[in-house]
C-alpha cells in the first residue's frame, strides 16, 4: 500500500529496538518519485516488513518510523490514538489544577516525530516541524480538536529549523476556534501572559516549569533585600517566581527583547508584584554582564537561561565555548557562598560537556563551585528511553564560593 524503501543489512538493528530515525546512509534503495514527507514502508534485504513511515529524500534524517507494526494505517484513529496517551501522560504526571500551561506533545518523546504541541489554558499551539508532520497536519488538527477539545488552535510553522527540511516559513495563524484577547496561563499556581502569535517559539517556555519551582527554594533563604540577575529572561518566568517566593527580593531581569521585556512586566502585575521594584533591561546579556564585572558588582543569586547555542552538530565547538565564558561571567557575578543557576537547552551539547563548560569557568576564575543539582526536560518533555537525542536541557543549581 505505502511504497517500499530497503534498508542497507544491520541497519535495521536500532529501529527494530525503537529507535524512530533512518538515516539516508542506511538506504539501499529508495522509491523514486515520491515527494518529500511521503508515507513509506522500510524493508530488510529480503524484502521482510520493518517498519512504516515518512520520509524526505533531502534530510540527513531520511525517514522518521510512526509504528512497527505492519497492520496499523497511518490514519485518523492512529494520531487519536497517540495524543489520548500522551494527554493521559500529563493527566498522571503534571498537577493540572496548579497548571495549565504545559508541553501536551513532545514530537518524539510521545512517539509523534515532527509534531510538538504547547497547551495554555486551553488553546494550543501546534509546530510542525517536517515534511512528514506538514502532510499529516490537516488530519492531526482534526485529532486534536476530537481528543483535546480545545477552545482554539494556532499553527506556529514560523520556526527557522523548518529551513532544513526544505519546508517554507509560514505566517502563524488560527486554524480552529477563536482566540482569546489575552491569552493568561496558570503555572503552579502563577499567572502569566502568553502571546501565542507573535511570542517566541510557541510563546512561553513550559520546559522551565520544575527549575522555576526549585528555585523558591533558594529565594527562601536570602537575605532580605538580595538582588538576582535574570539573564535572558524572555517574559521573567524564573523572577516572577523569586519575587512570590522572597518578596523583598530584587530582581535584574536582561533580554534583548524589548517585547519579552514589556509582557516580563505585566507578569509581574497578573502576580501583584510591583513592577517597579524589579529593573527591566533591554540588552546584550553578555556586554551586560561584562560591565557588571567591570564595575565590581556582585549579586546574591545568579540564573542564565540563554538560546541554544548550538542549532546542531556542527555548531558545537563554539556553542562550548559560549557557555563557558556565560559560566565564567555567572560566576563572576555571583557573590562568595550564593547560587548561581546556568541551563544550556542545546541538544548537542551533553550533560557532561555542559558540566565541563562550568569546570573550565571556575578553574578560569580561580573560584571554587559545587553542582548542587541537575535537572533536565520536565515530564511534559518525556524522552523515550529508545532515543535519548531528545534530552535536550540541562539545568545545574550550583554554589559559588
Ligand atoms: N528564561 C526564560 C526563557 C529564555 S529564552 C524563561 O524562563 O521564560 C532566551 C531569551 O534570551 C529570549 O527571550 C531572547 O530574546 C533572549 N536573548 C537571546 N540572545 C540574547 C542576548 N545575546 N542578550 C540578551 N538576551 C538574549
Amino acid at each position: 500500500m505505502y511504497p517500499k524503501l530497503s534498508v542497507k543489512k544491520g541497519r535495521e538493528y536500532q529501529i527494530l529496538r525503537g529507535h524512530p530515525w533512518l538515516f539516508s546512509g542506511g538506504i539501499s534503495q529508495a522509491p523514486s518519485k515520491v515527494a518529500a514527507g511521503s508515507l513509506v514502508d522500510l524493508i530488510d534485504i529480503n524484502g521482510g516488513f520493518i517498519a512504516r513511515g515518512y520520509y524526505n529524500p533531502q534530510t540527513d534524517i531520511a525517514v522518521r518510523v510512526l509504528t512497527k507494526d505492519p497492520e496499523q494505517e497511518i490514519d485518523s484513529s492512529f494520531l487519536r490514538a497517540r495524543i489520548e496517551a500522551a494527554v493521559q501522560l500529563r493527566n498522571q504526571a503534571l498537577d493540572t489544577a496548579a497548571t495549565d500551561a504545559y508541553r501536551l506533545i513532545h514530537a518524539e518523546g510521545d512517539f509523534l516525530p515532527g509534531f510538538v504541541v504547547d497547551s495554555y489554558a486551553g488553546t494550543l499551539v501546534v509546530q510542525s516541524h517536517t515534511a512528514g508532520a506538514d502532510g499529516l497536519l490537516e488530519m492531526f488538527v482534526e485529532a486534536l480538536v476530537d481528543v483535546a477539545k480545545p477552545n482554539a488552535i494556532v499553527i506556529r510553522n514560523d520556526s527557522g529549523g523548518r529551513k532544513r527540511e526544505g519546508l517554507e516559513i509560514v505566517a502563524p495563524y488560527v486554524v480552529r476556534g477563536t482566540l482569546p484577547d489575552e491569552v493568561i496561563v496558570r503555572e503552579n499556581n502563577l499567572r502569566f501572559g502568553v502571546d501565542v502569535i507573535a511570542g517566541q517559539k510557541t510563546g512561553f517556555f513550559t520546559d522551565q516549569r520544575e527549575k522555576r519551582q526549585a528555585l523558591q527554594r533558594y529565594c527562601r533563604q536570602l537575605p532580605d533585600d538580595s538582588r538576582m540577575i535574570n539573564g535572558f529572561s524572555y517574559t521573567a518566568g524564573f523572577a516572577v517566581y523569586a519575587a512570590a517566593a522572597k518578596p523583598s527580593i530584587r530582581t535584574f531581569n536582561i533580554d534583548e527583547s524589548q517585547k519579552a521585556l514589556d509582557q516580563a512586566r505585566k507578569n509581574f502585575e497578573l502576580n501583584q508584584i510591583d513592577p517597579s521594584a524589579h529593573e527591566f533591561i533591554s540588552a546584550e546579556a553578555f556586554s551586560w554582564m561584562e560591565q557588571q564585572r567591570e564595575q565590581g558588582a556582585l549579586y546574591d543569586l545568579v540564573l542564565l537561561d540563554p538560546p541554544a547555542f548550538a542549532k546542531s552538530h556542527k555548531d558545537k565547538p563554539r556553542a562550548l565555548k559560549g557557555y563557558t565564558r556565560m559560566n565564567r561571567l555567572g560566576i563572576a557575578l555571583t557573590k562568595p557562598g550564593s547560587i548561581l543557576v546556568v541551563c544550556s537547552c542545546s541538544g548537542s551539547v551533553t550533560l557532561d560537556e555542559f558540566t565541563g563548560c562550568l569546570r573550565d569557568a571556575a578553574a578560569d576564575v580561580s573560584r571554587q563551585v559545587q553542582i548542587l543539582e541537575i535537572f533536565q526536560n520536565g515530564p511534559d518533555h518525556p524522552i523515550s528511553a529508545a532515543a535519548q537525542e531528545g534530552n535536550y536541557l540541562k539545568v545545574l543549581f550550583c554554589r559559588v564560593s
